[in-house]
């Protein structure tokens, strides 16, 4: 037992040295990635439940790696997180998603109400302090207004320093930009934080939705977020609709918008623009 004990440790170490190493290789060719035309953004449209109409989308960052291919988010994000790399790569994304905001407004019929975009900023960014700076910059050099933006937050993003936190969003919310707390249900705080952090919105995890047709504590908890959430004057989103039946459910219990594959996968900036027209 000793002995096999051994080659396991040994084993498991060498497994941890290669997933560090990995790490430490993706970090390298992540620094360069941007310039080099491998970063890009999709947009997953967003749909007004009350009347079908779509009225924004979220803007997701892929990375087509030159030899390993699409790297999922959740694996180079973390390596973004972790390295101080979302500090210029967080802006980045920001101004482009602008960018192309401010196209999607050009393609739309003139009486139509224009499209908002989402964009997700990582704990570390928020952190930084200058977020409103960098936003105000974004706003100004692209031209889009400001309520056109929404910025999504996670909850682990606001936990902590709440004081901090809750200063920085009315500072980004007074300049009309939009907040939302993203992945709703799945921190600790939950719903008695949203008196103290001043957000616009949630976004309730797709985990919840996920099971919302089969588990009644899912449907229980999702309906109860809804209510508290309007009960505060906050806009709720559901993420991860891919069945008509979840979009039925959620509609029938007042939530306001949905995403989800059932309604739009996520598209480059080009097919996007062609939902448009
Ligand atoms: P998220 O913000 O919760 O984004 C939603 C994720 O759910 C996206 O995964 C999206 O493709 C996926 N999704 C959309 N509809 C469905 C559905 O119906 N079913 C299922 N199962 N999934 C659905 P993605 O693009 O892989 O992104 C993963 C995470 O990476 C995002 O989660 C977000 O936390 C992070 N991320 C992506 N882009 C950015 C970015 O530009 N900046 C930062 N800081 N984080 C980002
Ligand atoms: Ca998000
Ligand atoms: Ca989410
Ligand atoms: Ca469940």
């Amino acid at each position: 037992a000793k002995v096999a004990g051994k080659n396991c440790y040994r084993f498991y170490s060498r497994a941890m040295d290669q997933a560090v190493e990995r790490r430490v290789h993706l970090e390298h060719e992540l620094r360069g990635a941007w310039d080099r035309g491998e970063l890009s953004l999709v947009y997953q449209p967003v749909y007004r439940l009350g009347d079908g109409a779509m009225v924004g989308a979220e803007a997701l960052l892929r990375w087509r790696h030159p030899e390993q291919g699409l790297v999922a988010p959740s694996v180079f994000i973390d390596v973004a997180e972790q390295s101080g790399l979302i500090e210029t790569l967080g802006p980045q994304v920001l101004r482009a998603a602008c960018q192309d905001a401010v196209r999607w407004q050009h393609v739309r019929p003139a009486a139509s109400e224009p499209l908002f975009v989402s964009v997700n900023v990582s704990p570390r960014q928020l952190r930084s302090g200058d977020l409103p700076n960098v936003v105000a910059a974004c706003l100004h050099d692209t031209g889009l207004a400001a309520h056109n933006l929404h910025l999504e937050l996670t909850e682990t993003a606001v936990i902590g320093d709440e004081i901090h936190a809750s200063n920085l969003l009315a500072r980004l919310r007074s300049t009309g930009v939009k907040v939302w707390l993203d992945d709703f249900g799945t921190g600790f705080s939950g719903l008695s934080h949203l008196r103290r952090v001043p957000v616009d919105g949630v976004k309730i995890d797709r985990s919840f939705i996920a099971d919302v047709l089969r588990d009644p504590d899912d449907l229980a908890l999702t309906t109860a977020i809804i209510a508290m959430a309007h009960s505060l004057g906050i806009t709720v989103v559901a993420e991860g609709v891919e069945k008509e039946g979840q979009y039925a459910v959620l509609r029938e219990r007042g939530c306001d918008l949905a995403q989800g594959y059932w309604l739009g996968h996520p598209v480059g900036a080009d097919e996007f623009m062609t939902l448009l027209g």
